[in-house]
């Protein structure tokens, strides 16, 4: 996609479960090269807006549409196909087995037996390829030199660019990052933030779920805040700061 060409076009989704409004029509667009973050409290309704944008869940009305067709009815793997690709909260690794093997296999990755097997299923020239293209994007975050470690040695920050390396195997023009910092010590919050710059440069868009208001700050374009299920606010990072809107409802000052 050309930068700032409409990729992602959130219009007035609405999610219920039972009597519970989880997510209540909201809207919000992503441009080609952007990276938005959707912040707001416990409960607000990030994971599930999340779910609705990846096509986990189905909206109860609205619609999502990505590059310009419905992403409702889709598969995970026709959404990957089509460009979108995301990782979950927690880190889905075998950690017996090497980053690399990680990487190439992620799409099995329920346990080691099923990693074995998938690789058992492939023939040779399919294997060869996955493991280049899993070595190609652990190269190009900066990972070449643990890809023979096992990932159960890694610590957190280095598994979350693992998981990020997986998701960018299918070749994404727009990520979707669930709580990538989450956890992670001030350095490794600062090596991810890079590393997410760097593929905003090289003209990915990312749409990432966070808590840790400083990291949004310093790296987000745009900001999407949601309480009780609504949109509250969007906009940059300084607009939302200044919002007393904000201040009051999320900052609680
Ligand atoms: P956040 O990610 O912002 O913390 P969620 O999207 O996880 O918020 O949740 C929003 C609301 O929807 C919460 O009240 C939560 O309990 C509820 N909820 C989320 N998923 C489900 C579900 N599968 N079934 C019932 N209620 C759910
Ligand atoms: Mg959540």
């Amino acid at each position: 996609p050309q930068r700032g060409e409409l990729l992602l076009d959130v219009d007035r989704i609405r999610k219920q479960f039972g009597g519970l409004v989880a997510v209540n029509d909201v809207s919000f667009q992503i441009r080609a090269g952007e990276i938005i973050g959707l912040i707001g409290p416990n409960g607000a309704g990030k994971s599930t807006t999340f779910n609705l944008v990846s096509g986990v869940l189905s909206a109860t009305s609205g619609r999502v549409q990505f590059r310009g067709q419905p992403v409702a009815g889709l598969g995970s793997r026709q959404i990957a196909e089509r460009g979108m690709s995301r990782t979950f909260q927690h880190v889905k690794m075998v950690a017996d087995m090497t980053v690399l093997e990680n990487v190439a296999l992620g799409g099995h990755l329920r346990s080691r037996a099923g990693m074995v097997a998938s690789m058992l299923r492939l023939n040779a020239s399919e294997e060869r390829q996955l493991f280049a293209e899993a070595e190609a994007q652990l190269r190009r975050i900066g990972m070449a030199e643990q890809m023979h470690e096992l990932a159960g040695n890694l610590a957190l920050g280095p598994q979350r660019l693992m998981e990020i390396a997986r998701a960018l195997c299918s070749d994404p023009s727009l990520l979707l990052l669930d709580e990538p910092a989450a956890g992670l010590r001030h350095k490794e919050k600062q090596a991810l933030a890079a590393v997410l710059r760097q593929l905003q440069d090289e003209g990915l868009s990312i749409l990432l779920v966070e808590h840790d208001m400083e990291f949004v700050m310093g790296l987000t374009d745009r900001l999407v805040v949601m309480e009780f299920g609504t949109k509250l606010i969007e906009g940059t990072p300084q607009e939302v700061q200044d919002s007393p809107i904000v201040r009051a409802a999320y900052l609680g000052t």
